[in-house]
This record gives C-alpha cells, structure tokens and sequence, in this order.
C-alpha cells in the first residue's frame, strides 16, 4: 500500500504522526478539488466517466474490450489505464481501436484526480460518449479517491472469495454498481452468489449488481442499458 493512503487513524497520535495525517487531509482535499475540476470538464465535452475498481485479475480489461464491441458504433469509447509498471492493457485496448492512454503510477497503486487529468490531456475528449477509469487492480486504496467520475463500478470475479464486499467494505461502499464477471465460470468454482450480494448490499443498500460474461456476452445488455441510462444525463446536457 502506499503511504498518501494511510492506514487507521489512531486517536493518540504523536506529533510526527498528527504531521502525516494532516499532509494527507491535505493531498485528500486537494484531489477533491481535481475531481470537481474533471467532473466539470466530463459533463463540458458530453462525455460519462466511469470508473472501474477491482482486485488484479477480476477482467476489468477483458470487461472494456467486449464493452467497445457491444456499444460498437453507437458510443464512442476512450480508456484511461491505470497500472503500475505495464501499458500492455492500453496496449491491447488500442489494438481493438480504443482510443487509450496508459498512466504508469509506479509506485502508487490508486490513480488519482490529477493522473485522470493528465490523462484526459491525451485522449480526444469531446469525440467520446463514454471514458472509463480502469483503476489499478486494487480493492484498498482507489476506493478513497474521487477521481470525478460520474459511476463507479466495482468487480468480483466468480474466481474470487465472495466475502470480498466484507473485507474491502469501502470499495463496495464506494460504488454505484457492483459486476459479477466471469460468470460463464460460475459452475467450475465455489462462489456462492447469493452470499456475494448479500454481503454487497449489507454495506450499500443501494447497490445494483449484475452477472456478466465478457465471455459469452451474457449480462452485457443490462450493463450496457445501465450506461446509457447513466450517460443520458450527461449526454442531454
Ligand atoms: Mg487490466
Ligand atoms: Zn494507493
């Protein structure tokens, strides 16, 4: 994890302690006021951004690829990726005529509200109908960041433990919808679905969850309408 995160706030701090915790209230605020930047400029050019939160490995990219062919022709599509060292997943994105630029974040393993900027200062902004954020694959820290999304969207693998909305609350917390993927997997593993919802809606009730295949396309309608419900907010603007 990285240090501008933090870990728990204790309440006795020592005075380097109290130090850090007030250069991070700061960084925090900070991003806000980048997230209020973006947010603006998002609804300016049109453009609904989305930002999607996972563990490493839960088909975030593999999510994107099938997303671009399903909405293929009706939605313009651009990605900003977030990684720490690759840009094979910008790589890969492009390769199926995404516009995508890759952030390398070294070190940090959350992007934030001014790495979203930088990105949006390379990629045909008012030519999109939809941006997505494909945070680097971490369930901890991006969960803490506005990044002035419109949605955001968090995954869970059917090859993941389905207690993950119980150890990572806040990622779930965060988000506006929740995507099972790999579901076409479901009857090889042990994932217990209704426990996975459960748990989802216990720390947010307001929680839409869906299955999804990137696979076999199944679920891609739903979250597909479930964007442009989104974006027609946006996009009447
Ligand atoms: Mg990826
Ligand atoms: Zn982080």
């Amino acid at each position: 994890m990285c240090g501008s995160c933090g870990c728990s706030e204790h309440d006795h701090l020592s005075s380097p302690e109290r130090t850090a915790l007030e250069v991070k209230e700061r960084i925090l605020s900070a991003n806000d006021r980048q997230a209020e930047v973006n947010r603006q400029l998002f609804n300016r050019a049109g453009v609904l951004a989305v930002n999607l939160i996972s563990s490493p490995g839960a088909g975030k990219t593999f999510l994107l690829e099938k997303t671009a062919e399903w909405t293929g022709g009706r939605l313009r599509i651009g990605v900003i990726e977030g990684d720490l060292e690759t840009d094979t997943d910008a790589e890969r994105l492009r390769s199926v005529g995404v516009p995508a630029y890759q952030i390398t974040t070294g070190q940090a393993c959350h992007l934030d509200a001014f790495m979203v900027y930088e990105g949006i200062q390379h990629l045909p902004l008012e030519d999109l109908d939809l941006l997505f954020i494909e945070n680097v694959g971490n369930l901890v820290c991006p969960a803490g960041y506005d990044l002035g999304a419109h949605l955001n969207v968090v995954l869970l693998s059917t090859t993941e433990g389905e207690d993950k909305p119980a150890k990572y609350p806040v990622a779930f917390r965060c988000a506006d919808m929740m995507l099972v993927t790999k579901w076409d997997l479901l009857p090889y593993t042990d994932f217990d679905f209704r426990k996975a919802a459960a748990l989802a809606l216990r720390v947010n009730p307001k929680l839409r969850i869906l299955k999804v295949s990137s696979k076999t396309g199944e679920g891609f309608p739903e979250w597909v309408s479930s964007l442009e419900e989104k974006g027609s907010e946006v996009w009447r603007g």
